[in-house]
């Protein structure tokens, strides 16, 4: 069989990496969250204290590297899962996206790891920048509410407590930025199918992409 990619993208937390990461376990796909690198290189600039504005002050992406190990992300050979879901990188994390050079870097890598095998992908412009081949697109997409309640009882689970108010706050600043930069924004592909889940199970949105899939494959 020849390798396949499902793209899916959509806003903070329409559910797309729970989903995609069933979907991968599903048909035993490779899973690779695109939004970890970017919490990844937010985390380490933070770190560095480098100035976040500017794009310049991110040289040292050339020396980081992503080991992704059964859908744990690793950089620069550290564990670096539970730290980039903080609260900070959350809020910092669409700034460093939106620089040239870091998504440059970012979706070249991302299409080497999708190059030679079946992958399950989400991110933000995965089905129309980084696969626009891919056999698959999915764009999933929640009211506000619905997502901001889903980070709130995923953030409980972690021991994470932000107020339910802020979260929505701080969501809907972030799909502003994301929607709304000049280079590649969240946005679906032309030929995405949208999946609503705002009132559906997380099992059925499994079931409407594997349906969809095993239709054609
Ligand atoms: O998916 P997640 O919410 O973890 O993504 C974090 C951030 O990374 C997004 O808000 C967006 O700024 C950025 N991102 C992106 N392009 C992608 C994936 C994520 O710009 N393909």
């Amino acid at each position: 069989m020849s390798t396949i990619q499902i793209a899916i993208d959509g806003p903070a937390g329409a559910g797309k990496s729970t989903i995609a990461k069933l979907v991968a376990q599903l048909f035993d796909f490779t899973y690779i969250d695109t939004g970890a690198m970017y919490r990844a290189i937010t985390l380490k600039a933070m770190q560095l204290n480098v100035e976040l504005n500017d794009e310049d002050a991110f040289d040292f992406l050339d020396q980081t590297s992503f080991d992704y190990k059964d859908g744990v992300l690793f950089m620069d050979g550290n564990d670096v899962s539970k730290a980039i879901r903080s609260r900070e990188v959350s809020n910092n994390v669409s700034l460093v996206s939106s620089h040239a050079n870091v998504r440059k870097i970012l979706v070249d890598r991302q299409r080497l790891i999708a190059n030679d095998k079946s992958v399950v992908m989400d991110g933000r412009d995965i089905g129309y920048n980084v696969l626009p081949t891919a056999d698959f697109k999915f764009y999933l997409t929640a009211n506000v509410e619905t997502r901001a309640r889903r980070r709130f009882l995923e953030n409980a689970q972690n021991g994470i407590h932000i107020p339910l108010e802020d979260l929505k706050r701080e969501i809907i600043a972030r799909d502003d930025f994301d929607s709304n930069r000049a280079i590649t924004p969240l946005k679906p592909a032309d030929d995405a199918i949208i999946i609503d889940t705002s009132d559906m199970p997380i099992e059925d949105v499994v079931k409407t992409i594997e349906t969809k899939v095993r239709e054609e494959v």
